[in-house]
C-alpha cells in the first residue's frame, strides 16, 4: 500500500538539474553548486495542533511546505530541495492527491524539488525538511542585530490569529487550541464574511522567500514570525544580546483585520498572534531607502521599532506608554 502512495508522489514531482537521483533509491543524491552553504530546516504539522481537524488536504499540503520555506526565507536562502515524511491514518489516494495539489503548487512557485521522504501509518502528521542555498557570510541569522538597528516587518500581522479566533467564535465542531494564538472571546455578530477574507492567511500563508533573498547580505538579523511578533523578536533580542523597542500602533494591519476587530483586540492579535509567517528583520537606519526600494513589488515592509541596549522586547502604544499583551506567543504543551 505504501508503494502505491509513493509511486503517486513520484509521478508528480518536477525535475531539477541538480537532483542527480530523486525518489526511489535509499537516498537522494544532490549536487550543490561549488562554494554554496546549505541551509537546512525542518518543521512538523500535527492535526489539532498546527491545523484544525477538517482542514482541506490541499491546504495542509500548502502549509506544510510554506512554514518550512518561511524558515529558508528568514535565513535569506534560496530553496532547492525538500523531503516529506507523511504519517497517515489510512492509505487514502484521494486525500494524498489533494495534499499534493497544495504542496506541489507551492513547490513549483519556488522551484523546490521533492527528492525523498517516508510514508507510514499513524495519526495524521506531516514533517517536511527543506534544503536551501546561501553564499557564505550572507545568511540572515538571529544573532546579528546591532544596537540602533531599525526593526522591520513584512506584510500584515494578526490575520491568521484573527481567522482562528473567528473560527473558534463561530463555534464550529473543529474548534481547538491552535498554534495561531490564544483563545479569544466570542464575537457578538457572527463573522463568516470576515472569516472568509482572513482564513486564507491561516490556511495558505505566503512564505516571504523573495524578500529574504533580497535582504541577504544587507539586513543584520531576521526571523520568521510563527509564534507572534513579540515572542519571535524576543529570540533576536536573546541571540543578539540586545533589547527591542516596538511601537504597537505601527504594526501593519490588513484592511480585513481592521474591519474585523476593535483597536485593542487587534493590537493583541498583531503583536502576539502566531502563524502569519511574515519576516521580522533588523537593519541599519542608513539602509532605509534601499530596503523600501527592494521591497517594492515584492511585499510591503514597515518599520516598527528599534534595537537598543538591554534585554527583552518592550512594547509601547501611540502615547509612548508601556503596552502589555495578555499573552506573548503560543507555547506548546502549556495546558
Ligand atoms: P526505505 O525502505 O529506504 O526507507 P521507502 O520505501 O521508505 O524506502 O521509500 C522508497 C523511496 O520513496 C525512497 O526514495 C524515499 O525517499 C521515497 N519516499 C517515501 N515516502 C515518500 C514521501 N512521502 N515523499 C517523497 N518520497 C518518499
Ligand atoms: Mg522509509
Amino acid at each position: 500500500m505504501e508503494f502505491g502512495l509513493i509511486e503517486r508522489i513520484r509521478a508528480r514531482v518536477a525535475p531539477r538539474d541538480d537532483v542527480v537521483l530523486g525518489i526511489g533509491d535509499d537516498a537522494a543524491l544532490l549536487q550543490p553548486p561549488p562554494g554554496a552553504q546549505l541551509a537546512v530546516a525542518t518543521d512538523t504539522l500535527n492535526v489539532g495542533v498546527h491545523f484544525p481537524p477538517g482542514t482541506a488536504a490541499a491546504d495542509i499540503g500548502w502549509k506544510a511546505l510554506a512554514v518550512n520555506l518561511s524558515d529558508l526565507a528568514a535565513m535569506g536562502a534560496e530553496p532547492a530541495w525538500c523531503t516529506l515524511s507523511l504519517s497517515l491514518p489510512e492509505p487514502d489516494p484521494s486525500w494524498l492527491d489533494g495534499f499534493l495539489d497544495g504542496f506541489l503548487d507551492l513547490a513549483a512557485r519556488h522551484r523546490i524539488a521533492l527528492v525523498g521522504g517516508d510514508t507510514t501509518r499513524g495519526p495524521l502528521s506531516v514533517c517536511v525538511t527543506v534544503h536551501g542555498l546561501v553564499a557564505p557570510g550572507r545568511a540572515l541569522r538571529r544573532d546579528g542585530a546591532v544596537a540602533g538597528d531599525d526593526i522591520w516587518v513584512s506584510g500584515g500581522l494578526g490575520d491568521a490569529a484573527a481567522a482562528l479566533a473567528l473560527l473558534q467564535a463561530a463555534d464550529e465542531p473543529v474548534v481547538v487550541a491552535c498554534e495561531a494564538g490564544p483563545l479569544l472571546a466570542a464575537d457578538p455578530d457572527g463573522g463568516s464574511g470576515r472569516l472568509a477574507s482572513l482564513r486564507p492567511r491561516l490556511d495558505r500563508p505566503t512564505p516571504r522567500v523573495e524578500l529574504g533573498l533580497q535582504l541577504a547580505g544587507m539586513a543584520h538579523a531576521a526571523i520568521d514570525i510563527s509564534d507572534g511578533l513579540i515572542a519571535d523578536l524576543g529570540h533576536i533580542c536573546q541571540a543578539s544580546r540586545l533589547a527591542a523597542d516596538v511601537e504597537v500602533d505601527r504594526l501593519p494591519c490588513s484592511p480585513a483585520l481592521a474591519a474585523s476587530f476593535e483597536a485593542e483586540r487587534r493590537r493583541e492579535l498583531q503583536a502576539t498572534g502566531g502563524d502569519d509567517y511574515e519576516l521580522c528583520f533588523t537593519a541599519a537606519p542608513a539602509m532605509r531607502e534601499r530596503i523600501e526600494a527592494l521591497a517594492t513589488g515584492v511585499v510591503p515592509v514597515t518599520r516598527v521599532g528599534r534595537m537598543v541596549e538591554g534585554e527583552g522586547v518592550r512594547a509601547v502604544d501611540g502615547d509612548g506608554a508601556p503596552w502589555q499583551p495578555r499573552q506573548s506567543g503560543y507555547v506548546h504543551f502549556s495546558g
